[in-house]
């Protein structure tokens, strides 16, 4: 079957689904929602609750008049019953919804109930067969020009039809353990019952994710016997000749590595920091000792503005101590990318720089020592095992800026070795963070322009690219146009996203740095890596749909030179308080925030998966240890010939999750 075969899908709607990553139907099967509305709650009006999200069903009373006010401002009211009451609908900005409206006829309305004026404002409104009001609704990003029920349709169609997912699970495998198969699983995912069976998947996929993970970094699969150990470097010069001291939890991390790379046994290591700990340098020293055992490093990152930053940053101070360090990114032009070629056969390069483009089967190492994967959450497993194949078993290390305890950081990484760097840089300030609604634009503008008038810089972060009139969310298109209006000739606003080329990307994240941009509207392609000291300000619209630790990552932006910095997030004017949102507000530790956020998953998204979409969210999978502890009793099993794997469906399924986080750093 292919998408076009679907009804409803021609040419230019299977153009769209490519667009959004679906190129086949098992694709849009596992197109996940980004979350779940409760619509299940049923009540009368005499029994709403003020502050839940209630359904009602209600019979319209009078015909829906429309009252025009200001610039195209209007209200619309009409008044509805059921046999406990009367109620007023009230619609602001929305004169469509009401007119499909008839007098006297049953609709299904969804929203909260205000009880001091005794009205619905803004109800969601169905047909009573329509099923998108009483139960679990699952809602999808879809891209601009394709609705959602359209998208829901398509779906469906699919799900009816023979069209199945193959299972990288042998069926033994699944009676033994009790789990859900995939096809299953997925069929929750797009239409829950109810919240028991949606737990149930989400944790049983979740064990799989976990699987994936374990079985594609398992270190069974590297032989290890061409293995050629360092001797020792003496780093203090190099250290010396830094403008700061290192923390101590540097010191400590950037010891244990250098122990790992001169003993005879390739180094699994990862390290993993807070944002603004200081990583970078420590993995940069550690290259060092490769480096002066006449080996080559490669530093791989997960974007090309991370890559080009990492090599503009240590470029001089490698140069300083005679290492010759070069980049290489998807962009690098024909004749420069042959020369580095040449140069890395050779052996005239010492250290490389660059994003995926550091595995592709046409680059040859003379002799590879280390490799380092800077933002290790970001990469797919697989595109790790590649790189690392490409050596003679170099020593590897990973960074990782996901701050999680200890305990489950070793349940995690089972098959790694951990150092973790907690300590910050003591001469930085503490960010200060406010959580605010879309009512303090006006505020919170003059405030970014005030900071600007003082020489500093301001991100502003949206949760889309393009404006959507079906989506409430802001966008860098509308926020751009809106800065662009109110600031005219007084700053210069720019924009950044993952859909802009390689060369746009570089130029706008030089321009910045440079200081030639006072604000940047961006996506989350900002939430990595970027270090620009003098940005102070970071805005984040429609906070709520980040998941915890991604609006760290952010705010991890800034706050990183001597001026005081503030971030701002902006929750959606329709969001309740979140519990979410007043956490990071008053906690600027990644470890603690990590914790609160397993905390929080508790309840009732214990997974993660949906906390903001498994699409949409870039970081990683975070699971509780007790998934970690199954997935790798799992793997132990399979290890022991228990069960029969099928290898080329793993392979499939680990290159899947790559492409996911291909996407994601598309964003
Ligand atoms: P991350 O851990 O988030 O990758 P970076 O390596 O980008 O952090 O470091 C953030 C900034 O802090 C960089 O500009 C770096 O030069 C600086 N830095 C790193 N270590 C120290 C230190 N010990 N003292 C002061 N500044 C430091
Ligand atoms: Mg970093």
């Amino acid at each position: 079957m292919k998408l076009t075969d679907i009804k409803g899908v021609g040419p230019k709607k299977a153009e769209k689904l490519n667009q959004m990553g679906i190129f086949t139907p098992t694709d849009l099967m596992h197109y996940l929602p980004r979350k779940y509305e409760d619509r299940s709650r049923f009540a009368t009006l005499d029994q709403a609750q003020e502050d839940i999200k209630n359904f009602f069903i209600l019979k319209v009373e009078n015909s829906p008049k429309t009252y025009f006010f200001k610039k195209n401002m209007s209200i619309t009211r009409s008044v509805a019953s059921d046999r406990t009451g009367k109620v007023n609908l009230v619609w602001f900005n929305d004169r469509f919804t009401a007119q499909k409206l008839e007098i006297g006829k049953e609709y299904k309305f969804f929203g909260k109930y205000d009880k001091e004026k005794n009205q619905l404002n803004n109800p969601l409104l169905s047909q009573i067969e329509d099923d998108f009001i009483g139960g679990i609704y699952p809602t999808y990003s879809v891209l601009k020009g394709f609705s959602k029920k359209d998208f829901i349709k398509i779906k469906n169609q699919v799900f009816e039809s023979k069209v199945r997912v193959n299972d990288f699970l042998p069926d033994k495998l699944l009676m033994d353990k009790d789990l859900l198969d995939i096809n299953t699983i997925l069929k929750v995912f797009h239409n829950p019952k109810d919240y028991t069976s949606l737990f149930k998947a989400k944790r049983d996929y979740a064990i799989r994710n976990a699987l994936l993970e374990v079985i594609s970094r398992s270190k069974s699969s590297l032989d290890q016997t061409g293995y050629m150990e360092n001797k020792a470097i003496s780093l203090s010069n190099y250290i010396k000749s830094l403008s700061f001291q290192l923390t101590e939890d540097q010191q400590k991390a950037l010891s244990e590595i250098s122990e790992d790379m001169i003993v005879k046994k390739q180094m699994n290591r990862i390290v993993i920091g807070d944002v603004g700990s200081g990583k970078t340098i420590t993995a940069i020293l550690a290259a060092i000792t490769s480096m002066k055992n006449q080996k080559q490093v490669a530093f791989m990152a997960p974007t090309e503005l991370l890559a080009i930053q990492h090599y503009k940053n240590y470029e001089s101070f490698l140069d300083k101590h005679g290492f010759k360090a070069a980049i290489l990114t998807g962009s690098t032009p024909t004749v420069e990318r042959n020369n580095i070629y040449e140069n890395l056969k050779q052996g005239k390069i010492d250290i490389i720089f660059g994003t995926h483009a550091l595995f592709q089967d046409k680059i040859k190492y003379k002799d590879l020592g280390l490799v380092i994967m800077d933002e290790q959450q970001r990469f797919g497993v697989y595109q790790r095992k590649l790189l690392a194949e490409k050596g003679q078993f170099p020593d590897i290390l990973l960074l990782s800026a996901t701050p999680i305890p200890r305990t489950l950081a070793l349940t995690k990484f089972k098959d790694l070795d951990v150092s973790i760097i907690k300590s910050r840089p003591a001469e930085r300030k503490p960010i200060e963070t406010y959580l605010v609604d879309q009512t303090y634009e006006k505020r919170f503008i003059k405030f970014i322009y005030k900071n600007i008038t003082e020489g500093r810089q301001a991100y502003v972060v949206c949760p889309r690219v393009e404006e959507d009139d079906e989506i409430e969310v802001n966008s860098v298109e509308g926020i751009y146009k809106k800065y662009k209006k109110i600031f005219a000739s007084k700053a210069k606003v720019d924009f950044i996203h993952g859909k802009l080329s390689p060369e746009e990307k570089e130029k706008k994240q030089e321009d910045f740095a440079d200081g030639k941009v006072d604000i940047l509207i961006a996506t989350t392609i900002i939430e990595v890596g970027i270090d620009v000291k003098n940005a102070n300000i970071m805005v984040i619209y429609d906070a709520n749909y980040f998941g915890m630790s991604q609006l760290h990552q952010i705010r991890g932006r800034i706050g990183r030179g001597q001026h005081q910095s503030y971030c701002i997030l902006v929750k959606s004017n329709s969001e309740e308080d979140d519990e979410k949102l007043t956490f990071i507000e008053s906690n600027n530790d990644g470890f603690e925030i990590a914790n609160k956020d397993l905390e929080l998953r508790g309840g009732g998204d214990r997974f993660g998966l949906f906390q903001s979409g498994l699409i949409e969210d870039s970081g990683e999978f975070l699971y509780d240890e007790d998934i970690y502890e199954e997935a790798n009793t799992i793997f132990r099993e399979i290890e022991s010939g228990l069960y029969k794997l099928d290898n080329k469906l793993i392979e499939q399924e680990i290159i899947k999750t790559s492409k996911i986080y291909d996407k994601v750093i598309m964003n």
